[in-house]
């Protein structure tokens, strides 16, 4: 599944094509077509996002004029020149020289601005959001007895983060993932938080999630360059049984709530 900073991504895409613009807007597939058939032909006002939730807002006279997009495990939304559809497309949004087309999504639908608010009330706070509230988040931690490695990839914590930037950020920051919420000092939370709001900005800017320290680049350590579909050099995501870029012991693998988990036992001590 994409982390935040991908649907951050497209909905920088959406603005840059088609923000203040009159839109056609269609299903292709047939399956969202009464919906799309209220926002053809109005303005794209905006898309935003609040974690893996994409909402797109249209100067359309319903109540309802708000798309809510959540990808999921398959859903794709891509940019193109305009041209013919190609395959199942849920939603098309399209101007005489752009097409944005989604395919397979877990949630398409049309919200009321109440909606949406109710939607975002229940998500966590976003580390790439100007208005995220730290403090809030914080909050959640220090009540509760799960693991931060848990807590980091609960999107009613933190939205957007997700299996590679909740070991990256432990690994670099040296948590022990069992450590318990309520027993996480509150600088290594700040700490926590700081790093994700640099590292899912940087994600945001090249597309792909890269987390190690200058000194640990493959050109500093004299070391190949990583070769994983997921791209981007890490510390421990993906590199288990293999040797800490830090330390040199092996890097291990749990699984932690049906995700796997991956740390330097060695590195990983700070609670
Ligand atoms: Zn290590």
């Amino acid at each position: 599944m994409p982390e935040g900073h991908v649907i951050h991504r497209l909905a920088n895409r959406t603005n840059e094509l088609f923000a203040a613009e009159a839109v056609a807007v269609s299903s292709p597939q047939g399956r969202f077509a009464e919906s799309a058939a209220l926002l053809d032909g109005t303005t794209l006002d905006r898309a935003e996002t609040w974690g893996k939730h994409l909402f797109v807002a249209f100067d359309a006279d319903v109540p309802a004029n708000i798309l809510q997009i959540h990808l999921g495990l398959i859903g794709r939304l891509t940019f193109a020149p305009l041209a013919e559809p190609v395959g199942q497309v849920r939603v098309r949004i399209a101007d005489d020289r752009w097409a944005a087309d989604l395919h397979g999504p877990q949630t398409c639908r049309l919200v009321t601005a109440t909606e949406r608010d109710a939607a975002t009330a229940r998500l966590g706070e976003d580390p790439l959001r100007a208005d995220a509230d730290p403090q809030r988040v914080w909050t959640r931690v220090h009540r509760s007895s799960r693991p931060i490695a848990a807590l980091l990839m609960d999107q009613a914590v933190f939205a957007g983060v997700g299996n590679i930037y909740r070991a990256e950020v432990l690994f670099r920051q040296g948590i022990d993932p069992a450590c318990p919420g309520s027993e996480l000092e509150r600088a290594r939370f700040d700490a926590i938080w700081a790093d994700l709001v640099h590292l899912m900005a940087l994600g945001v800017r090249d597309g792909r999630i890269d987390t190690v320290r200058p000194e640990h680049t493959p050109e500093a350590m004299g070391r190949p360059p990583r070769v994983d579909a997921h791209g981007g050099e890490v510390y421990v995501y993906r590199r288990a049984d293999r040797p800490c870029l830090v330390c040199g012991r092996p890097v291990h693998e749990t699984d932690l709530g049906g995700r796997h988990l991956f740390w330097c036992p060695a590195c990983q001590r700070g609670r």
